[in-house]
């Protein structure tokens, strides 16, 4: 188990672990879809299925016990009987909630997010599995960029780049990739189509890699040749944005204390309305984690703490520029987990 201290609620004497990224944090072990946790601050058990038999005690940090589910779930019984129990109420199904209760007549109590505070924070070990992510990711974008011109298909551009990365080490794409080119780049979220990229586009690629199960998350846009001047105008806000970010970002500040750092920028520039979603999130076990950076966000930033910053402006029927860095919090600022070059680049 991670050595940093998990805080149960008040009212639970034990958690009852079921979602599958708390359950890896947690034991290490690679098929937390088919386990779960019961975890008290004295000591944590997996348990999983026969299947699993040789693997889980192998990849297992904490006891490992095999269980037949299909028994139901008396084996809790010895653990949570006449307990107060903590269960992750956005992660146990009702129909699976009422037979815990049923077969270990416990008291089951709803929380949320306490294995996800303690996640936020990174482990040494943890932050280096991300830096290897970002490594990869840093070395994928510098094979594809060659093959950004007129005519390449961003499907073919996102393939691409998956390929590398898998080749190289990467155990997944840490999500579908974006390439938007053109006007496509006002999606935020413009997953890789069919489209032609054109001269005189911008295109913006939004990547990462998983290794040992960490994620790594950057965005880079790029100028086919030469683009329309707001284009050029609008790059050089949404860089600002992200440059005053990472030189404003200290530990102890309150999230929404930072994301206004950056759209401020925008704001002064005149694209406030256009900077549509928030500045950045946490990442680790998944994409998208606490903390999260938006305007409303009370959380604290901590050194440890791996985030991402991605300012981005999106202006329908014309296009969009989106830079995303990923760095882990430190004593004095940031320290940049994501290399590649991050300015105004013309292929
Ligand atoms: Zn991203
Ligand atoms: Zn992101």
């Amino acid at each position: 188990m991670n050595s940093k201290t998990i805080e149960l609620p008040e009212n639970v004497e034990l958690l009852l672990v079921t979602r599958p990224e708390n359950v890896r944090y947690l034991s290490g072990f690679t098929a937390p879809e088919d386990a779960l946790v019961v975890f008290s601050p004295a000591g944590a058990t997996l348990f999983t299925d026969a299947r699993y038999e040789e693997q889980a005690p192998t990849e297992s940090r904490i006891p490992v016990e095999i269980v037949n589910p299909r028994e139901g779930y008396a084996f809790l019984a010895p653990y949570l009987g006449g307990k107060t129990v903590g269960y992750e109420a956005s992660y146990l199904p009702c129909a699976r909630l009422r037979k815990v209760e049923a077969a270990c007549g416990c008291e089951l109590a709803p929380t949320e997010g306490a294995i996800e505070a303690a996640r936020a924070v990174k482990s040494p070990d943890e932050v280096e599995k991300i830096a290897a992510a970002a490594r990869l990711a840093d070395q994928g974008l510098a094979r594809i960029l060659p093959l950004i011109k007129p005519g390449a298909v961003e499907r073919e551009l996102a393939l691409e780049l998956e390929l590398w990365l898998r080749k190289n080490g990467a155990e997944k794409a840490a999500f579908d990739f974006i390439v938007a080119s053109g006007a496509r780049g006002a999606l935020p979220h413009g997953v890789a189509s069919e489209k032609k990229i054109a001269a005189g586009e911008l295109v913006t690629i939004d990547f990462g890699a998983v290794v040992a199960g960490y994620h790594s998350d950057m965005t880079r846009t790029v100028a086919v040749g030469e683009v329309a001047p707001e284009m050029r105008r609008v790059f050089e806000v949404v860089l600002e944005a992200l440059e005053a970010a990472l030189a404003a970002l200290r530990p102890g500040m309150v999230a929404r204390e930072l994301d206004a750092v950056a759209r401020r920028v925008i704001e002064k520039a005149g694209y406030g309305p256009r900077f549509v979603h928030s500045l950045g999130h946490g990442v680790g076990l998944e994409i998208h984690e606490a903390p999260f950076l938006n305007p409303r966000s009370e959380e604290v930033l901590k050194p440890g703490m791996v985030v991402t910053l991605e300012p981005g402006i999106y202006l329908p029927d014309k296009g969009g520029v989106r830079i995303e860095e990923l760095g882990m919090v430190t004593e004095s600022g940031i320290r940049l987990l994501s290399h590649a070059p991050r300015g105004w680049l013309e292929v």
